[in-house]
């Protein structure tokens, strides 16, 4: 019999689904603007993660491949950034949590990492910014009225017809280079 999660197998003939009941793992309560990326904020709201024994039965149960001991260990040393890195393909699945002998809540922990690393650590993208203030300037408004204007088949042939981000593409790639280096001749 194989078993996979919903989000990730592809549907098959003669397939069960079943809803797994969500485990109870601790969670704790925290204002993310109020708390600071210190080296003992992980443990200050979950102090069991140093009940961990390194049985590595977490990364096993991992459906996302996921080092899940190895950002256990980071939480245990206090490295925000490094718990954020090493969990940031987690799905909040909880398998790792219900398999723990020490009862830990390892995605709880991870997620406290992220949204710590997001708020307080990592440097605000610059480009992200600018397009918010083009947004509220309202830059966008008659693009998107021009696109309530078609009709859904329109839509559709203009969906098909879109510009692709090449799959080699560097960060700096933007819609529009493409079609304005076919214009120049390019
Ligand atoms: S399953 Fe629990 S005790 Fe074992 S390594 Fe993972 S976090 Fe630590
Ligand atoms: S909750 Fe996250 S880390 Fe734990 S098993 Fe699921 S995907 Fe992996």
């Amino acid at each position: 019999m194989e078993i996979g999660l919903a989000c990730q197998t592809v549907v098959k003939p003669n397939m069960h689904l079943a809803i797994m009941p969500f485990f109870p793992a601790n969670k704790a309560v925290y204002d993310i603007e109020r708390i600071k990326p210190a080296a003992t904020t992980l443990a200050e709201f979950y102090p069991e993660v140093f009940k961990c024994i390194g049985c590595n039965t977490c990364t096993k149960s991992c459906p996302m491949d996921i080092d899940v001991m190895a950002y256990m260990a980071n939480a245990i040393r206090g490295n925000i950034q490094r718990v954020a890195e090493l969990s940031f393909d987690c799905v909040m699945c909880g398998l790792c949590s219900a398999r723990c002998p020490a009862e830990e809540a390892q995605y709880n922990v991870a997620i406290l990492a992220r949204r710590l690393a997001g708020r307080h650590l990592i440097p605000r993208a610059k480009h992200l910014a600018e397009m918010v203030r083009r947004l509220e300037a309202g830059e966008f408004e008659s693009a998107l009225a021009d696109v309530m204007a078609h009709s859904g088949k329109d839509l559709v042939r203009l969906y098909e017809a879109r510009e692709i981000e090449p799959e080699m593409a560097g960060e700096e790639w933007i819609p529009g280079r493409k079609a304005a280096a076919t214009e120049g001749g390019n």
